[in-house]
Order: C-alpha cells, then sequence, then structure tokens
C-alpha cells in the first residue's frame, strides 16, 4: 500500500513520511521484481473467484487518494519495470473540489506564522500549542484524533474554522505544494490506457464511512464508481475504504460497496490474503519512508511463511 511519492529529502510536509521516497520505491520495485510476481489487482480477485492458482509469491501494488506523484514520478517506473497497479481515486480531491481533510490540518498547522490555536469542539474550547515543529506534529495528531469522533459535516466545519484561524488553506493553483498535487484526469486517462495501471474509488471526500448516514454512506461509494467509469470509459469494479482501519467500515458498508457492483474492497488492516480472504476486507501491508528497506523485505517474507504455514494445514 503507497499513497504518494518525493524526489525531495526530510521535507517538513512529508514528516510522516507517507509519500515515498521515489529511490525506495525504485528498490522496491527491482525486489519485488527479483522475488515476486506483481500481478494486477483485478486478476488476483479473478483467481479467488474462480478458484484458480495464483502466480508464486504474488503481489498486489496499490496507491491511495490520487497524488499527482503516481504519474509525475511513479510511473515512469512502473513502466519500466512493467509493474502493473491501481491508484484508488478520491474524486472531490481529482476534480479539485477539496483537498482530502487530514492534509488540510497537516498544512495549515505546518505553515501558519501562528504559534498556537485556539478551538471549540464539543462545548468545550481547546488550546494547542503550535510552538515548535515538534508541537505542531503532536497539534495534528491530536486534531485528528479528536475530529474522528465527530461526524462528517461538523468535522469539515472545524477544518474550515482552523484554516480561517491559523490563515492558511491548500488551494488548488500553482502554489499547492508537491506532495499535495492531485492528479489530473488527461494524467489518469493516460495511465489507463497504458493498461498498466488500473483506476478504484476512494470515495468523493474521504469520509469514515462507519460514521456516515446511510444516505451519505451511499453517495460516497456510488458516485465516485460513475464519474470514473465515465471519464474512463471503462467498468471500475475496484473499491478502497478511506482510513480502512477495523472502525472504518461495518457490515452496512460492505454491503452497500458490493450493492453498488464493486468486486472487492481493501483495507488498511496489516496482513496477506489468500483464496480464503473476504473479498471486501482485503489486507495490506503499509510502508514509509520511516522504516528501512530490511522492514519492507521482512514484513513480505513474514506474510510468505504465515500462508506457507496455512497450506501446509490445509494440505
Ligand atoms: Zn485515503
Amino acid at each position: 500500500m503507497y499513497h504518494g511519492l518525493t524526489d525531495q529529502d526530510d521535507q517538513l510536509e512529508n514528516y510522516h513520511g507517507k509519500h515515498l521516497h521515489i529511490q525506495t520505491f525504485k528498490k522496491h520495485l527491482e525486489y519485488l521484481k527479483k522475488y515476486y510476481s506483481i500481478i494486477p489487482l483485478d486478476t488476483f480477485v479473478e483467481h479467488v473467484l474462480t478458484k484458480t492458482t495464483l502466480p508464486k509469491n504474488a503481489v498486489v501494488l496499490t496507491f491511495d487518494d490520487g497524488y499527482e506523484s503516481n504519474f509525475t514520478l511513479g510511473f515512469p517506473l512502473l513502466k519500466e519495470f512493467n509493474a502493473p497497479a491501481t491508484i484508488f481515486l478520491t474524486t472531490d480531491f481529482i476534480e479539485q473540489k477539496q483537498f482530502i481533510w487530514p492534509n488540510r490540518i497537516e498544512y495549515a498547522i505546518l505553515t501558519t506564522r501562528h504559534s498556537s490555536l485556539r478551538m471549540p469542539i464539543k462545548n468545550e474550547e481547546l488550546v494547542f500549542d503550535l510552538n515548535s515543529d515538534e508541537a505542531k506534529k503532536k497539534a495534528i495528531n491530536d486534531i485528528k484524533i479528536l475530529l474522528k469522533s465527530l461526524d462528517h459535516t461538523q468535522r469539515l466545519e472545524f477544518v474550515d474554522e482552523m484554516e480561517k484561524s491559523l490563515e492558511q488553506k491548500l488551494m488548488f493553483n500553482e502554489t499547492t505544494p508537491l506532495t499535495h498535487r492531485a492528479l489530473s484526469w488527461p494524467q489518469i486517462q493516460e495511465m489507463s490506457q497504458s493498461n498498466l495501471i488500473t483506476f478504484g474509488a476512494h470515495t468523493c471526500s474521504h469520509p469514515i464511512l462507519a460514521l456516515c448516514t446511510s444516505e451519505l454512506m451511499d453517495k460516497e461509494i456510488t458516485t465516485p464508481k460513475k464519474i470514473i467509469e465515465e471519464k474512463l470509459n471503462k467498468n471500475c469494479p475496484l473499491f478502497c475504504y478511506p482510513y480502512g482501519g477495523e472502525d472504518s467500515f461495518n457490515e452496512q458498508t460492505k454491503k452497500c460497496v458490493q450493492e453498488a457492483g464493486f468486486c472487492c474492497a481493501l483495507t488498511t488492516i496489516t496482513g496477506t490474503n489468500d483464496a480464503l480472504t473476504d473479498l471486501f476486507t482485503l489486507k495490506r501491508l503499509g510502508t514509509s519512508n520511516l522504516v528501512g528497506m530490511d522492514n519492507f523485505e521482512n514484513k513480505l517474507l513474514n506474510s510468505r511463511r504465515t500462508l506457507d504455514r496455512l497450506r501446509k494445514k490445509l494440505f
């Protein structure tokens, strides 16, 4: 599971390492090409549905959200290595209607000249210290956790107010920092036409689906499918839950995704998938700049060992 990519070192805006360094990504591809079979996500789903054997050590590459760096930095490498991948698009981000809310929080706090933030939340006024980079990182983390308990509208209202108070706001224009830029439809169409990259839906506005009303949940799941299918003139059967942890989706969400016509849904729950895995709770392995190549290799190796043990038990 990847998000954005970067060719810059030690940027404050990428302190969490979510935008993987392109040299690291290249090492990943070299390693995967040597020891694994990189297959498209829809091929994996097809194998599960038809109960046919997968290539040995099969892996699937996925990118969440739809960052422009997937095209500018990732696509050339994916072509060079002939590595298929799926990119999950948050369509309000791609259509430049709104940025994903955690990214808005990060940007406003990291770039503000204010040394503190005062915000009312649930009838209480909270004060966040923004005096140092470390304090800012802590404030971002605390605010993200607090906001997860609000409903989607209240959460977005909070972020609007916070941006006003900090006098910093991400904008869709030439000033948008590289790490926050969204893919454009022409870039998406070019990648789609290569047949190497497939596109899946990752909602319109990146809400926590489990906390949405049925109406909003339905809209967030069905709308991006329609938009992507219209823009690419291809079926869009792949879905990925925003945040993707155990508490970000529930049985109702899974049912809604199935009824919308998707054939699988990906989570961020750590683990490996096999023929018995529920296609609407697919697990993934994440990575970031904060861990080394050994961590990446070990995660894959451990997953393979788990699968081998399972296989021995079954046969
Ligand atoms: Zn996401």
